[in-house]
């Protein structure tokens, strides 16, 4: 399913034109308009999924499976020394496009990439609970 007033719709269907690295019948790579270091590419299915939650689970191993090739010819290609994959799901979370899509962010030496957090401590009872409450 597509969604009419969704722009990342429209680019992975190719309505709209854009840089692409890849495509194939589900997804489209391409790189992102404003990015974060060079080759920040953004993976994009070609039916409208809003995020994670919705997402189908033949949609999602077919992205990082894509991610994982995309991965590759960034390092062999860009030199790059690492690679950050970052999904946003939510405003609160930094989603600014509600199409589900997948960054790909080559890194390199001295880059200006942030992606640190402050890291908290897990208390004992608070472990206790979320064991509780997330396992599957
Ligand atoms: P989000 O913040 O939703 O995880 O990421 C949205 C990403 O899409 C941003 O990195 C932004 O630069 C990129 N973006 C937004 N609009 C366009 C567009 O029209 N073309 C391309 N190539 N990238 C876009
Ligand atoms: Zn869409």
């Amino acid at each position: 399913m597509k969604d009419n007033n969704c722009i990342f719709c429209k680019i992975a269907n190719g309505e709209i034109p854009s840089s692409t690295l890849y495509e194939d019948e589900m997804v489209r790579v391409i790189l992102d308009i404003s990015p974060a270091s060079k080759g920040h590419a953004l993976i994009l299915p070609k039916e409208h999924y809003a995020n994670l939650y919705e997402i189908s689970d033949e949609m999602a191993s077919h992205v990082i499976k894509t991610a994982k090739k995309m991965a590759k010819k960034m390092q062999e290609e860009l030199g790059s020394e690492g690679l950050n994959v970052l999904q946003n799901n939510g405003e609160l979370a930094g989603q600014t496009v509600f199409h589900y899509h997948m960054h790909l962010i080559p890194r390199y030496q001295g880059d200006k990439v942030n992606m640190k957090w402050e890291n908290g401590k897990l208390s004992e009872s608070s472990k206790e609970e979320l064991v509780k409450k997330l396992s599957l």
